[in-house]
């Protein structure tokens, strides 16, 4: 479940009778850690997890402490898609700065004559939203906020697993507006929707297109899982986190790669440490996780590290005419 202050969060840890928390605390409210542990100690026994952890699909090292009720994760809202091991409060973490929309330059968009936008925003925007669909309205555009699948619980939400919102409204769009840090979730839209796609850089209130970054990804991208052609040894990654879990998916992977004559073992994996694959001499990894360990981590393998997708187009299992994304709508 989301809450949306401290004190909200401590009125459901109460109603669901929890003793013993766990807090999962992202980098950059790190500071505030003597604060917030003071806040839920006064009415539970808090443990703080000191573990990085990436997301809603990712408890952390929960399971290694003893007698935990339920966990509240900062920055994060609930996956829907998820079942939680044990109850999970998601206390979004909002900015407490008011962005001023008014000072964002079109000039890109109105260049092209694009009206009708298509509005995504990763989750520590999506409260700011209004007062730039607001405005540019008043200017004239025509806004979409798009629905999204059971892996997100907010309108118009990105993830960089899940672009279903980009989905539900690409047909009726000239382009896309991302709110987000970062460029992955612009390109993700980019290349999974073929529609031009900004990113809205907050440093310098400036859209930028991602389609010629998109190029270079793909260009690099496709130099390095075709290395992937002449493997013999494969390894199928599994992920254990509990959003990231795709295990039918590894299996059906495995089987196809035994089809091909291809040699391959099932490996579980938690945090991804890239020497326990170069331990196991394998020529090429597929990562059943999250689809960022293939895309953005890469350069930290020797070998290529490929998505379910790749794996199935590279080896003519899909005849797709273009890339296709790694999205996990389900976890199994
Ligand atoms: S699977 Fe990866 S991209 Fe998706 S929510 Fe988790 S960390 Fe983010």
């Amino acid at each position: 479940m989301n809450a949306q202050s401290i004190e909200d969060a401590i009125i459901e840890l109460k109603g669901i009778g929890a003793r013993r928390i766990m807090l999962q605390i992202p980098d950059g409210l790190k500071p505030e850690v003597f604060n917030i542990f003071g806040q839920f100690s006064t009415e539970f026994d808090v443990v703080i997890s000191g573990e990085p952890f990436y997301g809603a699909c990712d408890l952390g090292n929960f399971s290694m402490e003893k007698n935990i009720d339920a966990v509240v994760q900062f920055g994060h809202s609930v996956m829907p898609n998820v079942v939680y091991p044990v109850p999970v409060i998601f206390l979004e973490w909002k900015l407490s700065r008011k962005i001023d929309f008014s000072q964002v330059s079109l000039e890109q968009i109105d260049s092209k004559g694009y009206r009708k936008i298509g509005l995504l925003c990763s989750i520590q925007y999506c409260d700011q939203m209004d007062s730039f669909v607001e405005m540019m309205k008043k200017k004239g555009y025509t806004i979409f906020i798009g629905n999204v699948d059971r892996r997100m619980s907010r309108p118009g939400q990105v993830l960089g697993c899940n672009f279903s919102a980009a989905h539900s409204v690409s047909s009726n769009v000239d382009c896309f507006i991302v709110v987000s840090t970062g460029v992955f979730h612009s390109i993700g839209v980019q290349l999974s929707t073929d529609r031009e796609t900004f990113l809205l850089d907050l440093n310098s209130m400036t859209l930028r297109s991602m389609k010629s970054e998109a190029e270079t990804f793909l260009r690099k991208r496709y130099a390095r899982i075709e290395k992937a052609l002449d493997a013999r040894k494969f390894c199928v990654a599994m992920n254990t986190k509990v959003g990231q879990r795709r295990d039918r998916l590894a299996l059906l992977i495995q089987k196809k790669l035994t089809e091909l004559g291809k040699e391959s073992v099932m490996v579980t994996t938690d945090n991804v440490v890239p020497s326990d694959f170069v331990n196991m001499r394998c020529d090429a990894v597929i990562f059943t996780g999250c689809p960022r360990v293939s895309l953005d981590d890469q350069e930290k393998f020797p070998m290529p590290v490929l998505t379910p997708p790749e794996f199935l187009r590279l080896f003519g299992f899909k005849q797709d005419d273009r890339y296709i994304m790694d999205e996990i709508v389900s976890v199994s």
